[in-house]
């Protein structure tokens, strides 16, 4: 063994175990970086929000859209009335309840449809949501 590959062995065990300690501190350094950059990040886009935001916005959102604006579609944007999907699947809910009363509304404006509509049922058919019943037995 040649006196330089020694020195380097040498070297290498004296120095492995802080190697060891600098990696993991490292490591706990990126983390914490990484860390202060998604809460900057964050912090960042909620002052955008809130600068963007006027009461008559904020009651917009916060407040459920009349029944004749509402187009009764999932994914439709609120403020830019645009469609995030291009299937239409409508946000009408179907329950029957304890006393065997059947309720269809939607679940965006709360508007209350006939379920023997032939309208209702079309739209019903073109969405993704399943029909509900309350668990209590129908008394007869
Ligand atoms: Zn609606």
């Amino acid at each position: 063994m040649k006196l330089s590959t020694r020195f380097n062995v040498w070297i290498y065990r004296k120095l492995k175990p802080y190697w060891t300690v600098l990696e993991v501190s490292v490591k706990n350094l990126e983390r914490e970086y990484l860390q202060a950059l998604e809460y900057k990040k964050a912090e960042i886009a909620r002052k955008k929000f809130r600068d963007g935001m006027t009461p008559e916005l904020y009651k917009q959102l916060t407040s459920r859209p009349s029944q004749e604006s509402c187009s009764h579609i999932k994914g439709v944007s609120r403020v830019y009335g645009t469609r995030r999907f291009p299937v239409k699947d409508y946000a009408i809910m179907w329950h029957t309840h304890p006393d065997a009363h059947v309720e269809v509304k939607c679940m965006i404006c709360g508007k209350q449809f006939d379920p023997k509509d032939p309208e209702t049922i079309k739209m019903l058919q073109s969405s993704t949501n399943t029909a509900t019943a309350s668990e209590y037995p129908v008394r007869r």
